[in-house]
């Protein structure tokens, strides 16, 4: 059994949020290692998930559960470990916790608190997909899990519809299909990218709109979708259309100012530009 080195000897108890692996054991850093190897108690979501990746590392730090359903209590647990001056790693089944994973009480409490808080970089699925899905990465927005009710999942895309930078969701496989057309439907025949199974022996990436990532079937293991943000599209203005409909109108009798007027109206553009232009022609 490793030796255990106690990393806060003199100074305040600390609780590291430890990224871990997505999928590939080796993504894992020396670093999160040491960390896991000399914290008094590990915190986990499902603490037989957990056990593998300490076995296979040879780590045999004490964990206890933190999900979900045990937030508040648990809070109050690791809150006394720190107490104590022990030091406290809370880590998720894979990837970074509280990213759609549990942990944001437990580290408002510890903030308020007074305690450090150390985070150990490492695998994060949407940051991954991201950077390879060839969307645009100036920008973008993770927005994790939908609603899992279709109408809630509907209004919450309605809400990102004219949002300008790339969209970043997970979802479950038993879910993909649907929600695929429901982003169809609400946000129109995009650019998208499905990036599955991400550093695991069957990772791919199916990069095309919308509509051709709703041909996909079966589609298993874990994912992330990105969808291009929304383009304005600057409508191109049809000049002599637009001066022949003012001609119309005054031929029908309108002033000119009138008839501008009610053309810019049809067409939403701005009465000047017209005008100017129904001027100059008319010299
Ligand atoms: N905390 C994790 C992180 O930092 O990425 C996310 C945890 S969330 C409960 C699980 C979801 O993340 C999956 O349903 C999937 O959408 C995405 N995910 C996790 N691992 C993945 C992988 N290897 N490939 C693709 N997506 C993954």
């Amino acid at each position: 059994m490793k030796e255990r080195k106690k990393v806060s000897l003199n100074k305040k108890a600390t609780l590291f949020l430890v990224a871990t692996p997505i999928g590939n054991l080796n993504e894992i850093s020396s670093r999160a290692l040491e960390i896991l190897n000399s914290v008094s108690v590990i915190a986990c979501e499902d603490t037989r998930n957990t056990l593998k990746l300490l076995t296979h590392f040879d780590i045999h730090t004490r964990m206890i559960t933190y999900h979900n359903f045990n937030e508040s209590e648990s809070t109050k647990g690791i809150v006394m470990l720190l107490e104590n001056g022990e030091d406290v790693a809370l880590v998720s089944d894979a990837g970074y916790p509280l990213i759609s994973d549990p942990g944001y009480e437990l580290v408002n409490e510890v903030i308020s608190r007074g305690f450090d808080i150390v985070t150990i970089s490492g695998p994060n699925a949407a940051l991954n997909a991201l950077v390879a899905s060839g969307l645009k990465t100036t920008h973008y927005l993770f927005y994790g899990f939908l609603n899992s009710k279709s109408s809630q999942a509907r209004k919450e895309l309605e809400e990102l519809k004219e949002f300008p930078y790339t969209l970043i969701f997970y979802e479950a496989p038993h879910r993909i299909e649907k929600t695929l057309k429901l982003m169809y439907e609400v946000l129109g025949d995009r650019r998208a990218c499905l990036a599955r199974e991400l550093t695991k022996l069957h990772e791919e990436y199916h990069r095309g709109t919308l509509s051709e990532l709703c041909q996909l079937h079966d589609l298993k293991g874990e994912m992330v979708v990105l969808v291009e943000g929304y383009e304005k599209k600057e409508e191109t203005i049809d000049m002599d259309r637009l001066i022949n409909e003012v001609d119309e109108l005054v031929r029908d009798g309108m002033k000119a100012r009138e008839a501008v007027s009610t053309v810019c109206k049809d067409h939403d553009i701005s009465k000047n530009v017209l005008y100017n232009e129904y001027l100059k022609r008319k010299k």
